[in-house]
């Protein structure tokens, strides 16, 4: 369906209204606290301003109202970043769940797997990590062998990603895992699980600037329950190759949903105003520059 705007004046003036009465002063300008490799815990402005967010839906304006959503048009969810970005406020519903996981899940996952894990990413009460790569399936993706057993109700999962971005942050896994090893791509399923069980083991990989951003990530005998397989087992690639597209739309800066949440001002903006430039408009230091991205 085109999306032309229409009239928003209406819409625009109750969103600036519920903005400046929502978010608290004290973050003004502040950077967003997602966009952070360092979790330290939320101050009380920092939750107070997520649980406004989140239970308002505005931080995902365009998903359905059904599930927690804003269920706002294109247009009405690209004032709501606007008016963020006016009123110097960052939005804090972002993460894996908002920008990959959850427009994957809206269209593919069941309706009682919508319900159950749809809402806690609009209020942003839990992060979820992507279980893909491994070290023997980068590029060629499909050659993954984690592996996931059928055990009646559950599968069990034993194997090891690689690159997991934010898994020691993480609540839950989309993982991807091979349940027919006589097939590459039509062997793979798609499922989802706790972080917090004891199969699960989180090494961070450190980089040489000192920080992590990314993980090592070891499944022995994880379990998953088989109502958490999204799709049918064995047409995990499907829903796969989607995820994808919304990470390269995410990135991209393409997606409604304002990515892994960041503030509402474009990237060079922003990292201009975070370090500052040299005499010719660039930004100078480049230790700097690698910890702003
Ligand atoms: C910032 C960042 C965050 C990431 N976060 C996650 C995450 O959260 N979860 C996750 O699962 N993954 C994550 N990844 C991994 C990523 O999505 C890719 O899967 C991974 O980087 C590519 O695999 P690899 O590193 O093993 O490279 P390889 O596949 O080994 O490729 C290395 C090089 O070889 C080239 N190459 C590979 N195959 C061929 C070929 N047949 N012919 C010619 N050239 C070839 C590639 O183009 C590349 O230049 C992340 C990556 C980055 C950079």
């Amino acid at each position: 369906m085109a999306d032309f705007g229409g009239d928003l004046d209406t819409f625009r003036a109750e969103a600036r209204e519920w903005i400046e009465a929502n978010f608290p002063a004290s973050l003004k300008g502040r950077p967003n606290p997602m966009m952070r490799e360092e979790r330290s815990k939320p101050s009380e402005d920092q939750e107070a301003w997520r649980k406004a967010m989140g239970s308002k839906g505005w931080g995902v304006p365009t998903w359905p109202a059904a599930y927690g959503g804003g269920g706002l048009s294109p247009a009405e969810g690209r004032v709501i970043q606007q008016e963020l970005g006016r009123a110097g406020a960052y939005n804090p519903i972002g993460g894996m769940g908002v920008m990959m996981f959850g427009p994957t899940l809206l269209e593919y996952g069941t309706e009682d797997q919508k319900k159950e894990h749809i809402p806690p990413i609009v209020r942003g009460d839990l992060q979820w990590c992507q279980g893909f790569s491994e070290p023997g399936a980068g590029s060629d993706l499909a050659s993954l062998q984690c592996k996931a057993e059928d055990k009646g109700d559950h599968f069990v999962i034993n194997g090891q990603k690689i690159w997991t971005s934010g898994a020691q942050f993480a609540d839950w896994c989309f993982c991807l895992v091979r349940t027919d090893t006589s097939k590459k791509h039509e062997g793979i399923s798609f499922v989802l699980f706790t972080m917090h069980q004891p199969g699960v083991e989180v090494r961070p990989i450190p980089l040489i600037a000192g920080n992590s951003p990314f993980c090592e990530t070891f499944f022995t005998d994880a379990t998953a329950d088989k109502k958490n397989l999204v799709g049918p087992l064995n047409g995990g690639w499907t829903i796969a190759k989607r995820l994808l597209q919304h990470e390269r739309s995410g990135l991209s800066g393409a997606g409604g949903s304002g990515g892994f949440g960041m503030a509402a001002k474009p990237l060079p903006k922003l990292a201009k105003d975070y370090v500052g430039t040299d005499e010719k408009g660039r930004i100078s230091d480049s230790d700097l520059r690698t910890r702003i991205i």
